[in-house]
């Protein structure tokens, strides 16, 4: 066997279900940007060779980190708003009073296409900084056809500009946009009949996305929405269950999401349904936090019913401004109660399943992408430990140094 690349003498965390937890002197072999082998470097086939070896030292590998949920793509901040929400004032009338949402909606109406792609690389920096190596990225702040498909463009354009892998989410379901308040009825008219239709003609969105809560869609909206999603054969996510519990989660299970999103408010019959639909919950300390909400996703419901659960920054100016990867997982353990094994899992493979790219990534297995994180540590509870210390050693791509 000849390999492009082997990294060898590493201890390696390959996530695979029912693998070993680590594999202790092992190696990874890539060939042509897959990996070729991974286990015990005394398993390698005899008579191996590569193009280069490099010596891992003892070093710690996971799969690349993947950040199943953002908004990465905005134009702006929100900074005064977080002086408002310190003052004591909340969310919601923050949002009554024009703020929230909408103002990003404004801001990033009026950005074109090449300011959105240089904000938001600035902040794919900082998490590609952290060993992610595949994020998910919505729309939602456009709100009119031609701004929603900006929003695509511009995220699709990141995976040209850096060695990361984009999956993108068509979220024109965020808000009512402003100017749209007296006529919902034609908005989510357009969202079903123009802009589903032409972001999955131009191939720019993976999945449809929907922000289902009081203030935001209504079920019934949002059922309209998926069903149009299903016609273009759009995998479906939901944002559900957040502030209000409003059934989110089993409307998410009734189309049979990808992940259903936030789920601070989700009930025992809401989990048990995404356990059978086989849809992931994907958990947002970011937002539960920067929110100083009190309410916590029902991490032991999740785990009695074999809920697969997730872990993703939210990135986003409002409720989550939240560039580190690492740090929404010491978040998911300190305040959620998951452990370091369901951390590391949430932003790999369950992280993978949620964005239904288990196939390609999210584990180290023969055939996947070798996508890796290399870390200047020996054990995964290293990187969930310190708040602001990045332990990255190494982040490989497709098999290359990145
Ligand atoms: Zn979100």
């Amino acid at each position: 066997m000849h390999f492009d690349r082997i990294w060898t003498g590493g201890r390696i965390a390959t996530l695979a279900e029912d693998g070993p937890a680590l594999i202790e002197r092992g190696a990874v072999g890539a060939v042509r940007g897959r990996i070729a082998f991974v286990g015990a470097v005394d398993d390698l086939p005899e008579g191996w060779t590569a193009a280069e070896t490099i010596a891992l030292d003892g070093r710690l590998v996971t799969p690349g980190l993947i950040d199943c949920h953002t908004h990465l793509v905005f134009a702006g901040d929100r900074a005064d708003e977080f002086e408002m929400r310190l003052r004591g004032e909340t969310y919601e009338t923050i949002a009554a009073a024009g703020g929230g949402i909408v103002s990003t909606v404004a801001r990033t109406r009026a950005a074109d296409e090449a300011t959105l792609v240089e904000g938001a690389l600035e902040r794919l920096d900082r998490l590609m900084a952290e060993g992610v190596t595949a994020i998910e990225v919505k729309s939602g702040y456009g709100l009119t056809l031609d701004d929603e498909l900006k929003m695509l463009r511009a995220a699709r354009a990141l995976e040209v500009r850096r060695p990361v892998e984009v999956v993108t989410s068509l979220l024109a379901a965020h808000t009512i946009p402003p100017e749209r308040r007296d006529d919902r009825a034609g908005y989510v008219a357009e969202i079903i009949g123009s802009i589903i239709p032409a972001a999955a003609a131009e191939g720019l969105a993976d999945a449809v996305d929907a922000f289902c809560e009081d203030g935001a869609f209504t079920p019934a909206e949002t059922r309209a929405v998926f069903q149009a999603a299903r016609a273009h054969d759009l995998p479906v996510r939901l944002h559900a269950d957040q502030r209000t519990a409003g059934g989110g989660a089993a409307l998410a299970a009734e189309f049979g999401a990808l992940s259903a999103d936030h789920l601070e408010r989700t009930d025992a019959q809401g989990a048990r349904a995404m356990a059978a639909a086989g849809t992931v919950a994907v958990l947002l300390p970011g937002a539960f936090y920067a929110l100083r909400d009190q309410e916590k996703p029902p991490v032991a419901l999740f785990r009695e019913a074999g809920v697969k659960m997730a872990v993703a920054t939210d990135c986003n100016p409002g409720s989550s401004p939240l560039t580190s990867i690492l740090t929404a997982m010491n978040m998911a353990v300190v305040l959620f109660g998951l452990s370091i094994d369901e951390a590391l899992a949430g932003v790999t493979r369950e992280a993978a399943r949620a964005l239904g790219r288990w196939g390609d990534m999210g584990s180290l297995e023969v055939g996947k992408a070798c996508n890796l994180a290399i870390w200047d540590a020996t054990r995964p509870v290293e990187l969930v430990y310190w708040l602001g210390r990045n332990p990255l050693h190494a982040r490989i791509f497709e098999g290359e140094v990145a």
